[in-house]
């Protein structure tokens, strides 16, 4: 029988609570009111950075991650703040080299990170090595943690050995990670149980409530030992995310596990997300509430929102359950990974994309082919070959540690960074997204730098003409604020001159194939006109070559007048934040490039044009 201790719990949702159910766009203006009335809760921790915040920050909100951290901690001075980190991953979705991961650690901690839970999507602990050492050097506390799934390939005393060997490497905690919310009650018992008697370091349960089984987990969880469970404010709390605090600590209230938090206080958290929640309508997955699904296709939280985000850029949000059953297939293919980040959206875009083609394996992002080469580690099972065929051919697959073959990228990214800046939290940044964060400085600091703009405050310079309306507005649509700013001045073309404006939020989808005009009218208006964009040649041909699904051309890997051979790559498009290659079915020659890089493509649209040799 577990001993009278109060329960420690981890507050989780200005992290994983958003993540999983607003898509992982709750903006640190939204976190900072309430940020003081949390810190006095008596978290162990509250998670509130790494995952897929990173990301989001950057590519949706326009935010510098590294700045959240920060802000945070000016109103969160008690409470230790923790971070999930995919090891050699990072918060991206390929391996970095080591002086990334190490800078990355660096700074993080130094910015205010006390705890890292340090995880690998394969539980392939070569890639938790130099997060892990990175960790400790810097004065972190390391979570060592194992992903929970359930397959033919994994059981308790599997885990159990894994906690062992977590501990073996440093481990100040071992944490079980139930992203997908598999682990029922009684199972959560026997492993906790037995983790208890194999390892001396605390335990933590990470689990979501999607199956609905979350509280029942934690409580038996609680009564088998474990030390610290993990849970949202209930505003933001159940569904695919964690057991709502609130009811957890009613549980356990006068008790020997009570924690002794002040439900009113947590009332008032309540409240507060309640009325923020609504501001992030428009990113709430179609899938809430309980999913019992979740126990066959075994889809974590953040999966199944992406997934629908997916779908509804592609326009085919109907076809959901079809690639709900592809996803256990392309899993069992693949060697039955545990589905979380980044193997989550590796198997979850193949699935989808094996859907929407309508042949599997057809079209491969260039993620896939690196895992069933061995580039993100070790699966748990073997591979289906036939599907390594397809996608590496008779190349051997790499055995080594996969970051042993990467050279340092510290350097590369401070020189590629240097005419936008040279503070290193943005080269980490640059060097873990370089396309997103370029697009982050584009669009935060416009084409002209903004000590050329005129402010208020500076009488205009003979260079720039000064602006006749203000520069910043904040408009309002259904409620909800946009912050717009005019950012930069164009040279100026036909019809008059070009300021550069962006816009806070979602808005940022709908201008990026164009560039918008604000031509400042006599009267002090401001006349906003959207560029467009030619429409590119409809697809007629056999030699045209075309995306099988609309995304963004990341690289042209040809040009006007090469020859090519039937299946040779002529582009990379990424589409669901992976990148696919694109193939010629023809061999021939390159007659017309119809895009660029950085263009948005859709299916229906030549982009290049190649014909037969004649
Ligand atoms: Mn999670």
């Amino acid at each position: 029988m577990s001993k009278a201790k109060p329960i420690q719990i981890m507050d989780t949702t200005l992290r994983d609570g958003h993540q999983c159910l607003i898509a992982t766009r709750l903006r640190t203006e939204d976190m900072l009111p309430i940020a003081e009335k949390i810190d006095r809760v008596g978290y162990a921790a509250v998670e509130m950075w790494g995952g897929a915040t990173f990301d989001a920050a950057i590519r949706y909100l326009k935010e510098d991650p590294w700045e959240r951290i920060r802000e945070l901690k000016k109103c969160m001075p008690r409470t230790p703040f923790q971070m999930l980190l995919r090891g050699q991953n990072l918060v991206g979705y390929r391996h970095y080299a080591d002086d990334v991961v190490e800078r990355f650690i660096d700074r993080a901690i130094a910015n205010g990170i006390n705890i890292l839970r340090i995880f690998d999507a394969l539980n392939d602990f070569r890639n938790l090595k130099t997060s892990i050492k990175a960790a400790l050097k810097y004065g972190g506390k390391v979570e060592g943690t194992f992903c929970y799934t359930i397959s033919p390939v994994h059981n308790h005393a599997l885990f159990v050995e894994m906690a062992k060997r977590l501990e073996d490497m440093g481990s100040d905690a071992i944490c079980v990670k139930d992203m997908a919310g598999l682990l029922s009650p009684y199972a959560a018992f026997d492993l906790i149980g037995k983790l208890k008697k194999a390892v001396s370091v605390p335990i933590h349960l990470h689990s979501h409530d999607t199956g609905a089984m979350a509280v029942s987990t934690c409580l038996k969880a609680i009564e088998a030992g474990v030390d610290i469970v993990d849970t949202a404010i209930s505003s933001l709390a159940s569904g695919t995310s964690h057991p709502p605090v609130e009811t957890i600590v009613s549980i356990l209230k006068g008790g020997k596990h009570d924690p002794q938090f002040d439900l009113t206080l947590l009332a008032e958290i309540a409240d507060y997300f309640r009325e923020v929640r609504k501001k992030y309508k428009e990113f709430e997955s179609d899938y809430t509430g309980v999913d019992p699904n979740v126990l066959i296709y075994q889809i974590p939280g953040g999966m199944t929102s992406n997934l629908t985000m997916q779908l509804s850029e592609q326009k085919s949000l109907h076809r959901m359950r079809e690639v709900l059953d592809e996803v256990p297939k392309v899993r069992e293919d693949f060697g039955f990974p545990p589905l979380v980040t980044p193997m989550s959206q590796i198997v979850g875009t193949q699935a989808t994309l094996n859907v929407l083609t309508g042949d599997r394996y057809k079209v491969i992002t260039t993620e896939t082919k690196n895992y069933l080469k061995g580039l993100y580690g070790k699966p748990p099972a073997p591979i289906n070959e036939m599907v390594r065929k397809k996608a590496v051919g008779d190349e051997a697959p790499i055995l080594c540690r996969p970051a042993d073959l990467l050279a340092p990228e510290m350097d590369r990214s401070k020189e590629e960074l240097k005419e936008i800046s040279d503070n290193i939290e943005h080269i980490i940044s640059y060097a873990i997204f370089p396309n997103v964060t370029r697009e982050f400085f584009r669009k935060t600091q416009g084409p002209v730098k903004e000590a050329h703009l005129p402010s208020s405050e500076e009488a205009p310079s003979s260079e720039v003409p000064p602006l006749l309306a203000p520069t910043e507005y904040n408009v309002k649509v259904h409620g909800e604020t946009f912050h717009i700013k005019v950012g930069g001045v164009g040279h100026p073309v036909e019809g008059g001159k070009p300021y550069f404006i962006y816009v806070d939020g979602q808005l940022e989808e709908v201008i990026v194939e164009s560039l918008l005009e604000v031509v400042p009218s006599a009267e002090g208006k401001i006349d906003v006109r959207v560029g467009g964009r030619s429409t590119l040649p409809k697809s007629v041909h056999d030699g045209d070559v075309t995306t099988p699904m609309p995304g963004v051309v990341v690289a042209i890997k040809v040009k006007v007048g090469d020859t090519v051979t039937a299946g040779d790559t002529v582009l990379i498009v990424e589409a669901m934040k992976m990148q696919s290659e694109v193939h010629t079915s023809i061999s021939g020659i390159v007659k017309a490039i119809y895009v660029a890089e950085g263009e948005r493509v859709n299916p229906d649209e030549v982009l290049v044009e190649i014909r037969p040799n004649p």
